[in-house]
C-alpha cells in the first residue's frame, strides 16, 4: 500500500503526518455516502446551510493560531503569511454564509397567454475537490464554501504534501454539518483520478499538466470541470513609474513564500529608461528579502516544498547571467536563495515552464507594444502586474494583455476573495473562482414554463 507522507520543509527529519493511501475504492464510497446525503443538505433550507457556513467561520477562527502553525510546519509557509492564509479562510467561510438568501432565479412573462416563466439554478450533487499544497487552507475553503452553500455536498482530495492541514480543517468544518456533508479523502493521482470519474460536478487547483488530465477525463463524463492551474507571470515596469516601489512590490512578488505561488512574478519586463534603475533597484531589493525560518514572523521567503523543487531553482539559473541572489538560510530545510537573472535568452526554461520558486528573470523592451508582446508570448495567462503613473497608458496596454488578472501598481501576487479568480490559455479552464462566479459553477440552470390549469 502506498504511504503519503509529508515532511517539514524547514527540517525534513521531522515527519508531519503519514497515512496509507486509501486507494481508489475509498473515494468511490465516499462519493456514495456523499450523494446520499445530499439530498438532506440541498432540502435543509437557506437558514439552516447559513448558519453552518457562520459557524464554521467561527470554529476555524478559535483555531486559527493552531491552523497557521500547522501551514508552517507542514507546507514552509512563513508565518505572517500563514496567518493571512488563515484570516482569509475565515472571511470566505463568512462571505459564502450569506450566500444560501441569495435570489437562485428570476420570474419572466410569457411571450403570450398567460401564466409565468421561471428560471431557477440547483445544485449538482457532489462536488469533487482536488486542491494543490500551497494554499493547504483557503484553496479548500474557496471550493467548498459555495459549493456547500448551493446546496452540493463535498468530497476533497488534498495534495499529499498538505495532509495533515486538510485532515485538521476537516475536522473543524464537519463539527458544524449533518454526516457526508463533507469529507476528505487524503491521497495522490489515484484518489485524484478516482474522484474525477464519481462527482457530479469537478474543481481542480494545480498544475497545468494535472489540469489538463483532469479536465480530459471530466469532459470525457460530460460533466462540469473548472481548473485553476499555472501561470508564467510578467511586471511590466514603464519609464515613469515610482521605481523604488515597484522594485519592492516586484521583489515581494518573485520572494514571498519562495516563489510558490501561482501568482508569483518570474519574468519582470522593463520598458525603455526603466531598465538601469530597476535593474539596480531590484537587485538591492531582492538581496534585502529576509530568508529562513518560515516560524520566524519576519521571513518572507522560507523553504522549498521539497528537495527536488529546491534543486530545479538551481538548474534553472543555467544558461543566464546571476544579476542578484538573495540570502542564504541556515538549517537543515530545502533553502534556495531568491535569484533575479539578466541576459536570460530566447527559449530559456524560465521564459517557458512556470519553475515554482524564488527566480525572475529581467527583459527589456523597447516601449509597451513590445512588452505586451513578451508578456503574451508565453502558454500562461494568469495574471500581470503593470506599474506606471500614466493610467492612460496603462489601460491602453492593459486591453491587450492576455491574462485573466491584471494588477496596477501592486505585486502579482495577492488575492480579493470575494472577486472572481482565474487565468486565460493554459492557466485555467472553464469558469472562474470565488465570489459570485462560483455560486454559479456549482449550480445548474433550469427553465420552467408554469402554465394555469386549462390555459
Ligand atoms: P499538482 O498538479 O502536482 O497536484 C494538484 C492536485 O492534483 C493534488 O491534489 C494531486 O494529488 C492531484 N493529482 C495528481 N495527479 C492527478 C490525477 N491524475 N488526477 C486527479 N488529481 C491528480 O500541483 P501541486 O504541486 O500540488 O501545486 C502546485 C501547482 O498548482 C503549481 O503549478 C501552481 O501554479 C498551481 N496553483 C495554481 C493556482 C491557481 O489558482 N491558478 C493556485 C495554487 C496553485
Amino acid at each position: 500500500m502506498t504511504s503519503l507522507v509529508s515532511r517539514n520543509p524547514a527540517d525534513p527529519s521531522d515527519v508531519v503526518a503519514e497515512f496509507p493511501a486509501p486507494g481508489a475504492f475509498a473515494v468511490a464510497d465516499a462519493v456514495e455516502r456523499a450523494r446520499t446525503a445530499q439530498t438532506g443538505w440541498a432540502a435543509a433550507g437557506a437558514a439552516a446551510r447559513s448558519a453552518a457556513l457562520s459557524s464554521i467561520a467561527s470554529a476555524v477562527e478559535a483555531a486559527a493560531g493552531e491552523l497557521a502553525g500547522l501551514a508552517v510546519r507542514e507546507v514552509g509557509k512563513p508565518l505572517a503569511e500563514a496567518r493571512a492564509e488563515v484570516a482569509r479562510t475565515v472571511a470566505i467561510w463568512r462571505y459564502y454564509a450569506q450566500a444560501p438568501y441569495e435570489p437562485t432565479g428570476a420570474v419572466h412573462e410569457p411571450a403570450a397567454g398567460a401564466g409565468l416563466l421561471l428560471t431557477r439554478r440547483r445544485p449538482h450533487g457532489v462536488a469533487g475537490l482536488i486542491t494543490p499544497w500551497n494554499f493547504p487552507l483557503a484553496i479548500p475553503t474557496w471550493k467548498a464554501a459555495p459549493a456547500l452553500a448551493t446546496g452540493n455536498t463535498v468530497v476533497l482530495k488534498p495534495a499529499p504534501e498538505a495532509t495533515a492541514s486538510a485532515l485538521r480543517l476537516a475536522e473543524i468544518v464537519r463539527g458544524a454539518l449533518p454526516d457526508d456533508v463533507f469529507t476528505v479523502v487524503p491521497g495522490g493521482s489515484v484518489e485524484g483520478s478516482a474522484l474525477v470519474s464519481a462527482a457530479d460536478v469537478v474543481s481542480f487547483t494545480g498544475s497545468s499538466a494535472t489540469g489538463r488530465q483532469v479536465v480530459r477525463a471530466a469532459t470525457d463524463r460530460g460533466i462540469p470541470v473548472q481548473a485553476e492551474m499555472g501561470g508564467l507571470n510578467a511586471a511590466v515596469v514603464l519609464p515613469d513609474a515610482d521605481i523604488d516601489r515597484a522594485a519592492a512590490h516586484i521583489a515581494a512578488a518573485i520572494a514571498g513564500y519562495a516563489g510558490q505561488k501561482c501568482t508569483a512574478t518570474s519574468r519582470v519586463i522593463a520598458v525603455g529608461t526603466a531598465l538601469d534603475p530597476l535593474r539596480e533597484a531590484l537587485a538591492e531589493a531582492l538581496r534585502a528579502v529576509p530568508v529562513g525560518d518560515p516560524a520566524d514572523p519576519a521571513t518572507v521567503c522560507g523553504p522549498l516544498i521539497s528537495a527536488p523543487a529546491r534543486d530545479r531553482v538551481a538548474a534553472a539559473a543555467q544558461g543566464a547571467q546571476v544579476l542578484a541572489e538573495g540570502a542564504a538560510a541556515d538549517g537543515p530545510g530545502w533553502y534556495a536563495p531568491p535569484l533575479l537573472l539578466d541576459k536570460v535568452p530566447a527559449g530559456h526554461q524560465l521564459l517557458c515552464e512556470e519553475v515554482f520558486g524564488p527566480i525572475a528573470a529581467l527583459l527589456p523592451a523597447e516601449d509597451l507594444d513590445q512588452a505586451v508582446r513578451i508578456t503574451n508570448a508565453v502558454p500562461y495567462g494568469l495574471v500581470t502586474s503593470v506599474h506606471t503613473a500614466d493610467l492612460d497608458a496603462a489601460l491602453h496596454g492593459l486591453d491587450r494583455l492576455d491574462t485573466g488578472m491584471i494588477r496596477l501598481n501592486a505585486p502579482s501576487t495577492g488575492v480579493d476573495f470575494h472577486l472572481p479568480f482565474g487565468g486565460a490559455k493554459s492557466s485555467a479552464h472553464g469558469p472562474r473562482e470565488q465570489g459570485r462566479a462560483a455560486l454559479d459553477f456549482y449550480t445548474a440552470g433550469r427553465t420552467y414554463t408554469l402554465t394555469p390549469h386549462g390555459g
